[in-house]
């Protein structure tokens, strides 16, 4: 894919911080993190997002997300950490070759703070039910 910032990455034509590789994955620090730490694993082929990639994508990079998520909470003492992955730029996605995000967390780091969420009334939550199970 010609122009993508994470296959120049695969391909060694970019720079970036590799802290982990397998046959199908690569894992990198991202350059504007949420905390520190936060690594970005991403499969070897191009692929925009999981509704390309499907299933199979995530079985390609499971393993180095689990290796470096170890490595992350071991290496640098975090408390947690969270794995998220966004597909589509009305999720926020910028870069379009899936990526999963591993943001390690310390206790009280105010990290993703400013996530607001509601209590979806009784009625709500089985009309929406209801429209995902028909
Ligand atoms: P998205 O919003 O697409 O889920 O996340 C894209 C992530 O890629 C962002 O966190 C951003 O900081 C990171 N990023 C964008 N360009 C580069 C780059 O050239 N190198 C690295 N290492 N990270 C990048
Ligand atoms: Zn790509």
């Amino acid at each position: 894919m010609g122009s993508c910032i994470f296959c120049s990455i695969v391909a060694g034509e970019a720079e970036a911080f590799v802290v982990g590789s397998s046959a199908a994955a690569v894992a990198f620090l991202d350059i504007a993190p949420l905390s520190r730490g936060h690594t970005l694993v991403v499969p070897t082929r191009h692929v925009t997002d999981l509704l390309e990639g499907g299933a199979d994508v995530l079985h390609e990079v499971a393993p180095l997300v689990e290796e470096v998520a170890r490595l992350l909470v071991g290496r640098l003492g975090a408390d947690g950490l969270n794995l998220f992955q966004s597909t589509g730029e009305a999720a926020g996605q910028e870069v379009p070759h899936f990526h999963v995000h591993l943001v390690p967390r310390w206790r009280d780091d105010g990290v993703l703070r400013n996530l607001v969420r509601e209590p979806l009334a009784a009625d709500d939550l089985d009309a929406l039910h209801a429209e995902l199970s028909r």
